[in-house]
Protein backbone atom coordinates (compact mmCIF):
# COMPACT_ATOMS: atom_id res chain seq x y z
CA UNK A 1 0.00 0.00 0.00
CA UNK A 2 1.47 3.53 -0.84
CA UNK A 3 0.52 6.09 1.13
CA UNK A 4 0.97 9.81 0.93
CA UNK A 5 4.14 10.01 3.12
CA UNK A 6 3.60 13.62 5.65
CA UNK A 7 5.12 11.15 8.34
CA UNK A 8 5.53 12.51 11.98
CA UNK A 9 8.58 12.00 11.40
CA UNK A 10 8.83 14.73 8.89
CA UNK A 11 6.81 17.26 11.63
CA UNK A 12 9.81 16.13 14.67
CA UNK A 13 12.56 16.83 12.01
CA UNK A 14 11.14 20.01 11.62
CA UNK A 15 9.80 20.44 15.09
CA UNK A 16 13.97 19.76 15.86
CA UNK A 17 15.32 22.07 13.67
CA UNK A 18 13.11 24.86 15.29
CA UNK A 19 14.17 24.11 18.61
CA UNK A 20 17.73 24.32 17.09
CA UNK A 21 17.40 28.07 17.30
CA UNK A 22 15.66 28.16 13.61
CA UNK A 23 13.11 30.16 14.80
CA UNK A 24 14.17 33.01 12.73
CA UNK A 25 14.14 31.04 9.93
CA UNK A 26 10.95 31.74 7.63
CA UNK A 27 8.37 29.00 8.00
CA UNK A 28 8.92 28.34 4.02
CA UNK A 29 11.87 26.17 5.81
CA UNK A 30 8.93 23.94 6.87
CA UNK A 31 7.26 23.34 3.64
CA UNK A 32 6.47 19.94 2.89
CA UNK A 33 7.79 18.88 -0.23
CA UNK A 34 5.29 18.16 -3.07
CA UNK A 35 5.32 14.12 -3.23
CA UNK A 36 4.13 15.06 0.79
CA UNK A 37 0.94 16.90 0.68
CA UNK A 38 -2.24 15.19 2.41
CA UNK A 39 -4.87 16.29 -0.32
CA UNK A 40 -7.95 15.51 1.25
CA UNK A 41 -11.99 15.51 1.01
CA UNK A 42 -14.88 15.01 3.04
CA UNK A 43 -17.49 12.65 1.06
CA UNK A 44 -20.22 10.69 2.74
CA UNK A 45 -21.70 7.30 1.93
CA UNK A 46 -24.63 8.27 -0.21
CA UNK A 47 -21.52 9.84 -2.88
CA UNK A 48 -21.05 6.15 -2.90
CA UNK A 49 -23.84 4.84 -3.15
CA UNK A 50 -24.74 7.21 -5.79
CA UNK A 51 -21.64 7.39 -8.22
CA UNK A 52 -20.42 4.27 -7.53
CA UNK A 53 -17.18 4.01 -5.31
CA UNK A 54 -14.42 3.20 -8.69
CA UNK A 55 -15.77 5.37 -10.54
CA UNK A 56 -15.90 8.48 -7.94
CA UNK A 57 -12.07 7.76 -6.31
CA UNK A 58 -10.69 7.75 -10.13
CA UNK A 59 -12.64 11.45 -10.49
CA UNK A 60 -11.67 12.59 -7.03
CA UNK A 61 -8.02 11.26 -7.87
CA UNK A 62 -7.63 12.33 -11.21
CA UNK A 63 -9.50 15.54 -11.87
CA UNK A 64 -9.25 16.74 -8.19
CA UNK A 65 -5.73 15.86 -7.09
CA UNK A 66 -7.23 13.73 -4.17
CA UNK A 67 -4.68 11.29 -2.24
CA UNK A 68 -7.09 11.07 1.21
CA UNK A 69 -10.72 10.47 1.62
CA UNK A 70 -12.14 11.63 5.01
CA UNK A 71 -15.13 9.10 4.66
CA UNK A 72 -18.11 10.16 6.96
CA UNK A 73 -18.53 6.81 9.40
CA UNK A 74 -20.37 8.63 12.18
CA UNK A 75 -22.78 11.21 12.30
CA UNK A 76 -26.59 12.50 12.91
CA UNK A 77 -25.55 15.38 10.90
CA UNK A 78 -26.41 16.35 7.65
CA UNK A 79 -23.71 18.83 7.44
CA UNK A 80 -21.15 15.89 6.92
CA UNK A 81 -23.17 13.03 5.01
CA UNK A 82 -26.42 13.15 3.01
CA UNK A 83 -27.53 14.39 -0.13
CA UNK A 84 -28.91 18.03 -1.03
CA UNK A 85 -32.42 18.59 -1.77
CA UNK A 86 -34.16 20.17 -4.45
CA UNK A 87 -32.52 22.99 -6.16
CA UNK A 88 -29.10 21.88 -4.50
CA UNK A 89 -28.80 18.84 -6.66
CA UNK A 90 -25.57 19.59 -8.51
CA UNK A 91 -25.06 17.69 -12.24
CA UNK A 92 -22.38 15.06 -12.01
CA UNK A 93 -23.32 13.48 -8.69
CA UNK A 94 -25.10 10.38 -10.11
CA UNK A 95 -28.83 9.42 -9.44
CA UNK A 96 -30.46 9.43 -5.59
CA UNK A 97 -29.86 5.96 -4.96
CA UNK A 98 -31.21 6.64 -1.83
CA UNK A 99 -34.51 8.05 -2.99
CA UNK A 100 -37.43 8.31 -1.07
CA UNK A 101 -35.70 7.42 2.29
CA UNK A 102 -34.86 10.19 4.20
CA UNK A 103 -31.73 11.20 5.83
CA UNK A 104 -31.43 9.25 9.45
CA UNK A 105 -27.41 8.90 10.05
CA UNK A 106 -25.51 7.31 12.75
CA UNK A 107 -22.67 4.51 12.39
CA UNK A 108 -22.44 3.93 8.73
CA UNK A 109 -19.81 1.45 9.16
CA UNK A 110 -20.74 -2.17 10.55
CA UNK A 111 -20.62 -1.90 14.61
CA UNK A 112 -19.49 -4.94 16.95
CA UNK A 113 -21.43 -5.35 20.07
CA UNK A 114 -18.46 -6.22 22.18
CA UNK A 115 -16.82 -2.66 22.09
CA UNK A 116 -19.88 -0.99 23.35
CA UNK A 117 -20.25 -2.81 26.74
CA UNK A 118 -19.43 -0.47 29.20
CA UNK A 119 -22.01 2.11 27.83
CA UNK A 120 -25.66 2.37 27.36
CA UNK A 121 -25.18 3.66 23.22
CA UNK A 122 -25.39 0.40 21.97
CA UNK A 123 -26.73 0.81 18.90
CA UNK A 124 -26.47 3.31 16.29
CA UNK A 125 -26.35 1.38 13.25
CA UNK A 126 -27.04 3.93 10.17
CA UNK A 127 -30.36 2.13 8.34
CA UNK A 128 -29.43 4.68 5.18
CA UNK A 129 -28.01 2.23 2.37
CA UNK A 130 -29.91 -0.98 3.74
CA UNK A 131 -26.82 -1.75 5.35
CA UNK A 132 -24.45 -1.78 2.92
CA UNK A 133 -20.86 -1.28 4.80
CA UNK A 134 -19.56 1.53 2.17
CA UNK A 135 -16.12 2.16 4.36
CA UNK A 136 -15.26 -1.60 3.48
CA UNK A 137 -15.90 -1.17 -0.15
CA UNK A 138 -13.78 2.22 -0.31
CA UNK A 139 -11.20 1.06 1.97
CA UNK A 140 -10.37 -1.74 -0.75
CA UNK A 141 -10.61 0.87 -3.94
CA UNK A 142 -9.08 3.64 -2.56
CA UNK A 143 -6.26 1.14 -0.65
CA UNK A 144 -5.93 -0.35 -4.57
CA UNK A 145 -5.02 3.07 -5.82
CA UNK A 146 -2.69 4.57 -3.27
CA UNK A 147 -5.17 6.76 -1.46
CA UNK A 148 -6.00 7.18 2.33
CA UNK A 149 -9.34 6.28 4.44
CA UNK A 150 -9.29 8.34 7.36
CA UNK A 151 -13.04 7.90 9.05
CA UNK A 152 -15.04 10.69 9.47
CA UNK A 153 -16.72 11.13 13.35
CA UNK A 154 -18.54 14.28 13.66
CA UNK A 155 -20.44 14.76 17.69
CA UNK A 156 -23.51 15.47 15.73
CA UNK A 157 -26.87 13.95 17.54
CA UNK A 158 -29.37 16.17 16.15
CA UNK A 159 -32.37 14.45 15.81
CA UNK A 160 -31.29 11.03 16.88
CA UNK A 161 -34.39 10.46 19.20
CA UNK A 162 -34.99 6.62 18.29
CA UNK A 163 -31.65 5.50 19.63
CA UNK A 164 -31.96 3.81 23.01
CA UNK A 165 -29.92 5.35 25.97
CA UNK A 166 -29.41 8.75 23.85
CA UNK A 167 -32.12 10.42 26.50
CA UNK A 168 -29.77 9.71 29.52
CA UNK A 169 -26.80 11.06 27.76
CA UNK A 170 -28.37 14.42 26.60
CA UNK A 171 -27.30 18.08 27.83
CA UNK A 172 -29.27 19.48 30.63
CA UNK A 173 -29.72 23.68 29.98
CA UNK A 174 -29.20 26.61 32.22
CA UNK A 175 -32.88 26.52 33.12
CA UNK A 176 -32.57 22.52 33.48
CA UNK A 177 -34.28 21.56 30.22
CA UNK A 178 -32.82 18.37 28.60
CA UNK A 179 -31.57 18.59 25.07
CA UNK A 180 -33.37 15.75 24.53
CA UNK A 181 -36.58 17.38 23.40
CA UNK A 182 -38.61 17.20 19.59
CA UNK A 183 -38.15 20.99 19.41
CA UNK A 184 -34.52 20.95 18.84
CA UNK A 185 -31.56 18.86 18.14
CA UNK A 186 -29.62 16.55 20.90
CA UNK A 187 -26.51 17.33 22.29
CA UNK A 188 -24.52 14.80 24.30
CA UNK A 189 -23.00 15.82 27.59
CA UNK A 190 -19.11 15.38 27.69
CA UNK A 191 -18.57 14.61 31.41
CA UNK A 192 -21.34 11.50 30.66
CA UNK A 193 -19.43 8.02 31.20
CA UNK A 194 -21.65 6.34 28.85
CA UNK A 195 -20.92 9.12 26.28
CA UNK A 196 -17.28 8.87 26.79
CA UNK A 197 -17.63 5.42 26.37
CA UNK A 198 -19.24 5.43 23.30
CA UNK A 199 -16.28 7.43 21.65
CA UNK A 200 -13.43 5.12 22.92
CA UNK A 201 -15.71 2.00 21.46
CA UNK A 202 -16.50 3.99 18.42
CA UNK A 203 -13.03 4.18 17.94
CA UNK A 204 -12.13 0.84 19.20
CA UNK A 205 -14.35 -1.02 16.76
CA UNK A 206 -13.55 1.02 13.82
CA UNK A 207 -9.71 1.30 14.40
CA UNK A 208 -9.44 -2.77 15.77
CA UNK A 209 -12.09 -4.10 12.48
CA UNK A 210 -10.79 -1.98 9.47
CA UNK A 211 -7.53 -1.30 8.17
CA UNK A 212 -8.03 2.37 8.22
CA UNK A 213 -5.81 4.94 8.13
CA UNK A 214 -7.09 7.39 10.87
CA UNK A 215 -9.51 9.46 12.06
CA UNK A 216 -11.15 13.00 11.09
CA UNK A 217 -12.92 14.57 13.78
CA UNK A 218 -15.36 16.76 14.67
CA UNK A 219 -16.63 18.75 16.98
CA UNK A 220 -17.99 22.60 16.49
CA UNK A 221 -20.05 22.52 19.67
CA UNK A 222 -19.61 25.45 21.88
CA UNK A 223 -19.44 26.52 25.30
CA UNK A 224 -21.97 27.91 27.80
CA UNK A 225 -20.14 31.58 27.41
CA UNK A 226 -19.96 31.73 23.76
CA UNK A 227 -23.49 30.23 23.64
CA UNK A 228 -25.37 32.74 25.79
CA UNK A 229 -23.63 35.37 24.36
CA UNK A 230 -24.99 34.07 21.01
CA UNK A 231 -21.00 35.13 20.15
CA UNK A 232 -21.02 32.48 17.44
CA UNK A 233 -21.69 32.61 13.67
CA UNK A 234 -23.87 29.34 13.77
CA UNK A 235 -26.27 30.70 16.60
CA UNK A 236 -27.77 33.57 14.97
CA UNK A 237 -30.52 34.06 17.56
CA UNK A 238 -28.93 35.32 20.45
CA UNK A 239 -30.75 35.53 23.44
CA UNK A 240 -31.73 31.64 23.06
CA UNK A 241 -30.76 30.12 26.49
CA UNK A 242 -31.48 27.00 25.04
CA UNK A 243 -27.86 26.01 24.36
CA UNK A 244 -26.23 27.49 27.34
CA UNK A 245 -25.14 24.38 28.99
CA UNK A 246 -24.44 21.51 30.24
CA UNK A 247 -25.54 22.27 33.69
CA UNK A 248 -25.96 18.26 34.42
CA UNK A 249 -25.56 16.04 37.51
CA UNK A 250 -22.40 14.70 35.46
CA UNK A 251 -21.15 18.53 35.35
CA UNK A 252 -22.20 19.65 38.80
CA UNK A 253 -19.87 16.91 39.81
CA UNK A 254 -16.93 17.94 38.00
CA UNK A 255 -16.93 21.76 38.68
CA UNK A 256 -17.18 20.05 42.39
CA UNK A 257 -14.19 18.31 41.98
CA UNK A 258 -11.96 21.23 40.66
CA UNK A 259 -13.51 23.92 43.67
CA UNK A 260 -15.71 25.43 41.01
CA UNK A 261 -18.81 26.34 42.85
CA UNK A 262 -21.82 24.79 40.63
CA UNK A 263 -24.71 27.13 42.17
CA UNK A 264 -22.57 30.38 41.69
CA UNK A 265 -22.25 29.46 38.26
CA UNK A 266 -25.64 29.01 37.41
CA UNK A 267 -25.95 32.53 38.96
CA UNK A 268 -23.48 33.93 37.19
CA UNK A 269 -25.18 32.32 33.89
CA UNK A 270 -28.46 33.86 34.83
CA UNK A 271 -27.11 37.50 35.14
CA UNK A 272 -25.40 37.07 31.93
CA UNK A 273 -28.63 35.76 29.98
CA UNK A 274 -30.59 39.41 31.96
CA UNK A 275 -27.81 41.16 30.59
CA UNK A 276 -28.30 39.74 27.53
CA UNK A 277 -31.42 39.81 27.00
CA UNK A 278 -31.74 43.38 28.37
CA UNK A 279 -28.96 44.38 25.84
CA UNK A 280 -31.62 42.82 22.63
CA UNK A 281 -34.36 45.36 24.19
CA UNK A 282 -31.97 48.40 24.19
CA UNK A 283 -32.07 48.82 27.75
CA UNK A 284 -28.32 50.35 28.55
CA UNK A 285 -26.98 49.42 31.96
CA UNK A 286 -25.51 53.09 33.51
CA UNK A 287 -22.45 51.73 33.02
CA UNK A 288 -22.84 50.86 29.51
CA UNK A 289 -22.09 47.46 27.92
CA UNK A 290 -19.00 46.56 27.72
CA UNK A 291 -18.31 47.80 31.49
CA UNK A 292 -21.52 45.75 32.96
CA UNK A 293 -20.20 42.59 31.49
CA UNK A 294 -17.05 42.88 32.96
CA UNK A 295 -19.00 43.68 35.87
CA UNK A 296 -20.48 40.73 35.75
CA UNK A 297 -17.10 38.46 34.80
CA UNK A 298 -15.85 39.91 37.68
CA UNK A 299 -18.36 39.32 40.20
CA UNK A 300 -18.53 35.72 38.88
CA UNK A 301 -15.52 34.32 37.74
CA UNK A 302 -16.93 31.30 38.12
CA UNK A 303 -18.37 31.78 34.53
CA UNK A 304 -15.12 31.52 33.09
CA UNK A 305 -14.14 28.77 35.05
CA UNK A 306 -17.36 26.77 34.42
CA UNK A 307 -16.72 27.89 30.17
CA UNK A 308 -13.21 26.71 30.70
CA UNK A 309 -13.91 23.03 32.36
CA UNK A 310 -16.75 22.40 29.67
CA UNK A 311 -13.69 22.91 27.07
CA UNK A 312 -11.72 20.70 28.51
CA UNK A 313 -14.47 17.79 28.82
CA UNK A 314 -14.61 18.26 25.04
CA UNK A 315 -10.88 18.36 24.30
CA UNK A 316 -10.55 15.67 26.95
CA UNK A 317 -12.46 13.16 24.28
CA UNK A 318 -10.04 13.96 21.68
CA UNK A 319 -7.02 13.36 23.79
CA UNK A 320 -8.78 9.69 24.64
CA UNK A 321 -9.78 9.10 21.43
CA UNK A 322 -6.29 9.97 20.06
CA UNK A 323 -4.73 7.65 23.22
CA UNK A 324 -7.00 5.07 21.95
CA UNK A 325 -6.10 5.04 18.10
CA UNK A 326 -2.56 4.83 19.38
CA UNK A 327 -2.58 1.64 21.57
CA UNK A 328 -4.35 -0.82 18.61
CA UNK A 329 -2.31 0.73 15.81
CA UNK A 330 0.74 3.18 15.96
CA UNK A 331 0.84 4.51 12.68
CA UNK A 332 -3.32 5.21 12.34
CA UNK A 333 -3.46 9.02 12.89
CA UNK A 334 -6.27 11.89 14.12
CA UNK A 335 -7.28 14.96 11.73
CA UNK A 336 -8.90 16.96 14.58
CA UNK A 337 -11.21 19.78 12.83
CA UNK A 338 -11.40 23.08 14.70
CA UNK A 339 -14.06 25.21 13.56
CA UNK A 340 -14.20 28.36 11.95
CA UNK A 341 -14.65 30.46 14.77
CA UNK A 342 -11.20 30.05 16.00
CA UNK A 343 -10.97 32.54 13.05
CA UNK A 344 -13.30 35.46 13.65
CA UNK A 345 -14.26 35.34 17.41
CA UNK A 346 -11.07 36.49 19.95
CA UNK A 347 -13.05 34.42 22.78
CA UNK A 348 -12.48 31.66 20.96
CA UNK A 349 -9.03 32.02 19.41
CA UNK A 350 -7.75 32.82 23.02
CA UNK A 351 -9.45 29.18 24.09
CA UNK A 352 -8.58 26.82 21.38
CA UNK A 353 -5.13 28.28 21.38
CA UNK A 354 -3.00 26.39 18.62
CA UNK A 355 -0.09 26.06 20.96
CA UNK A 356 -2.72 23.82 23.55
CA UNK A 357 -3.65 22.31 20.63
CA UNK A 358 -0.68 20.67 18.85
CA UNK A 359 -0.13 17.44 20.59
CA UNK A 360 -3.42 16.51 20.40
CA UNK A 361 -3.49 15.14 16.77
CA UNK A 362 -1.05 14.69 13.83
CA UNK A 363 -2.92 17.12 12.30
CA UNK A 364 -4.85 20.15 12.98
CA UNK A 365 -7.65 20.94 10.60
CA UNK A 366 -8.83 24.93 10.79
CA UNK A 367 -12.08 25.53 9.09
CA UNK A 368 -10.93 27.98 6.70
CA UNK A 369 -14.04 28.40 4.29
CA UNK A 370 -13.43 31.74 3.14
CA UNK A 371 -16.46 32.29 0.78
CA UNK A 372 -19.19 31.27 3.48
CA UNK A 373 -16.49 33.36 5.99
CA UNK A 374 -17.95 36.72 4.21
CA UNK A 375 -21.73 35.82 5.61
CA UNK A 376 -20.31 34.08 9.05
CA UNK A 377 -17.62 36.80 10.38
CA UNK A 378 -20.52 40.33 9.00
CA UNK A 379 -23.18 37.52 11.16
CA UNK A 380 -20.63 37.13 14.13
CA UNK A 381 -20.23 41.39 14.28
CA UNK A 382 -24.00 41.33 13.93
CA UNK A 383 -24.34 39.20 17.40
CA UNK A 384 -21.49 40.33 19.50
CA UNK A 385 -22.22 43.88 18.69
CA UNK A 386 -26.26 43.60 19.59
CA UNK A 387 -24.62 42.72 23.29
CA UNK A 388 -21.46 43.38 25.06
CA UNK A 389 -20.11 45.74 22.05
CA UNK A 390 -23.39 47.40 21.42
CA UNK A 391 -22.26 50.57 22.46
CA UNK A 392 -19.79 50.58 19.28
CA UNK A 393 -21.29 50.95 15.92
CA UNK A 394 -20.96 47.94 13.80
CA UNK A 395 -18.71 49.55 10.96
CA UNK A 396 -16.14 50.44 13.80
CA UNK A 397 -16.04 47.06 15.87
CA UNK A 398 -15.60 45.22 12.09
CA UNK A 399 -12.25 47.65 11.86
CA UNK A 400 -11.66 47.05 15.59
CA UNK A 401 -11.87 43.04 14.91
CA UNK A 402 -9.72 42.95 12.12
CA UNK A 403 -6.88 45.09 13.83
CA UNK A 404 -7.36 42.65 16.96
CA UNK A 405 -7.55 39.63 14.25
CA UNK A 406 -4.94 40.87 11.86
CA UNK A 407 -6.66 41.01 9.07
CA UNK A 408 -7.07 43.55 6.07
CA UNK A 409 -8.12 43.65 2.32
CA UNK A 410 -11.63 42.56 3.41
CA UNK A 411 -14.73 44.19 1.87
CA UNK A 412 -16.98 46.80 4.04
CA UNK A 413 -19.07 44.84 6.61
CA UNK A 414 -22.29 45.76 4.32
CA UNK A 415 -20.71 44.20 1.58
CA UNK A 416 -19.13 41.34 3.39
CA UNK A 417 -21.55 38.25 2.91
CA UNK A 418 -21.51 39.17 -1.11
CA UNK A 419 -18.17 39.55 -1.32
CA UNK A 420 -16.80 36.59 0.81
CA UNK A 421 -12.95 36.84 2.51
CA UNK A 422 -9.89 36.37 -0.23
CA UNK A 423 -7.63 33.71 -0.76
CA UNK A 424 -5.43 36.06 1.73
CA UNK A 425 -7.43 35.01 4.58
CA UNK A 426 -7.19 31.27 4.27
CA UNK A 427 -2.74 32.06 3.68
CA UNK A 428 -3.23 34.11 6.72
CA UNK A 429 -4.84 31.58 8.53
CA UNK A 430 -2.53 28.98 7.73
CA UNK A 431 0.95 30.82 8.69
CA UNK A 432 -0.97 31.66 11.90
CA UNK A 433 -1.52 28.33 12.75
CA UNK A 434 1.76 26.92 11.30
CA UNK A 435 3.12 29.72 13.90
CA UNK A 436 1.33 28.07 16.56
CA UNK A 437 2.00 24.87 16.07
CA UNK A 438 5.46 25.21 15.31
CA UNK A 439 6.16 22.32 13.15
CA UNK A 440 5.13 19.90 15.85
CA UNK A 441 1.67 18.91 14.24
CA UNK A 442 0.56 19.02 10.37
CA UNK A 443 -1.55 22.02 9.65
CA UNK A 444 -4.31 21.50 6.69
CA UNK A 445 -6.75 23.98 5.46
CA UNK A 446 -10.27 23.19 5.57
CA UNK A 447 -11.35 24.69 1.55
CA UNK A 448 -14.50 25.97 0.72
CA UNK A 449 -15.95 24.08 -1.87
CA UNK A 450 -19.77 24.85 -2.05
CA UNK A 451 -20.40 25.47 1.78
CA UNK A 452 -23.87 26.62 1.74
CA UNK A 453 -24.78 30.19 2.64
CA UNK A 454 -27.95 32.45 2.51
CA UNK A 455 -29.31 34.80 -0.51
CA UNK A 456 -27.98 36.91 -1.34
CA UNK A 457 -24.38 35.43 -0.16
CA UNK A 458 -21.59 34.74 -2.74
CA UNK A 459 -21.26 31.98 -4.77
CA UNK A 460 -17.87 30.76 -5.46
CA UNK A 461 -16.02 30.42 -8.76
CA UNK A 462 -13.46 27.96 -9.78
CA UNK A 463 -11.03 30.54 -10.25
CA UNK A 464 -11.80 31.65 -6.26
CA UNK A 465 -11.34 27.81 -5.58
CA UNK A 466 -8.18 27.78 -7.21
CA UNK A 467 -6.46 30.67 -5.37
CA UNK A 468 -7.73 29.65 -2.12
CA UNK A 469 -6.28 26.15 -2.46
CA UNK A 470 -2.99 27.77 -3.67
CA UNK A 471 -3.14 30.34 -0.84
CA UNK A 472 -3.19 27.71 1.61
CA UNK A 473 -0.05 25.03 0.30
CA UNK A 474 2.02 28.33 -0.48
CA UNK A 475 1.73 29.38 3.05
CA UNK A 476 3.20 26.45 4.11
CA UNK A 477 0.44 24.19 4.95
CA UNK A 478 0.51 19.97 4.82
CA UNK A 479 -2.05 19.88 2.53
CA UNK A 480 -5.92 21.00 2.20
CA UNK A 481 -9.64 19.27 2.98
CA UNK A 482 -12.14 20.14 0.89
CA UNK A 483 -15.31 20.58 2.81
CA UNK A 484 -17.68 20.31 3.95
CA UNK A 485 -19.12 17.24 1.95
CA UNK A 486 -18.39 16.15 -1.77
CA UNK A 487 -22.11 16.11 -2.56
CA UNK A 488 -23.07 20.25 -2.46
CA UNK A 489 -19.85 20.40 -4.25
CA UNK A 490 -20.24 22.00 -7.66
CA UNK A 491 -17.61 19.60 -9.59
CA UNK A 492 -15.96 22.72 -11.47
CA UNK A 493 -14.87 24.68 -8.07
CA UNK A 494 -13.28 20.52 -7.27
CA UNK A 495 -11.61 21.13 -10.46
CA UNK A 496 -10.39 24.02 -9.73
CA UNK A 497 -8.48 22.92 -6.29
CA UNK A 498 -7.30 20.29 -8.62
CA UNK A 499 -5.82 22.66 -11.09
CA UNK A 500 -4.30 24.73 -7.82
CA UNK A 501 -2.55 21.45 -6.92
CA UNK A 502 -1.31 20.41 -9.97
CA UNK A 503 0.23 23.90 -10.56
CA UNK A 504 1.52 24.51 -6.85
CA UNK A 505 3.09 20.73 -7.71
CA UNK A 506 4.84 21.68 -10.82
CA UNK A 507 5.60 25.69 -9.81
CA UNK A 508 9.25 26.71 -10.70
ZN1 LIG B 1 -23.44 17.50 31.57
Amino acid sequence: MTLPNTSRRSFLRNGALLTAGAFLSPLASLRPAATDLLIGIQVGPESFVDEGVDALLDWLKDKAGVNCISLTTFTYGQGFAGRMGPGRLYPGHGELASKGAPFHGGNFATPHPEYYHDTILKDTHAPDHNGRDILAEVLKAAHKRGMTVYCGVEDRWDKAFDVPGLEQCAEVDLRGRSTFDRSRSVTTCVFNPNVKAFWMGLTRDLCSSYPIDGFLFENERSGPLTNALGATPFRKTVGDTSHVACFCEHHRRAAEARGINFERTKQGYERLVDFVQAALKDQRPPDGYYVTFQEIIREFPEIEAYDRMCDEGKIQIVEEMHKTMKSIRKDLKLIFHIEQTICFNPFNRATLNYDRLWDKAEYLKPATYNNCAGERYADFVHTLGSTIFRDVPQDELFTLLNHWLNYEGFAPLSELPKAGLPASYVAREAKRALAGVKGRCGILSGIDVSVPVGEGSRIASPEDTYAATYAALEAGAQGVVLSRKYSEMRKELLEGAGRAISAWRNRT
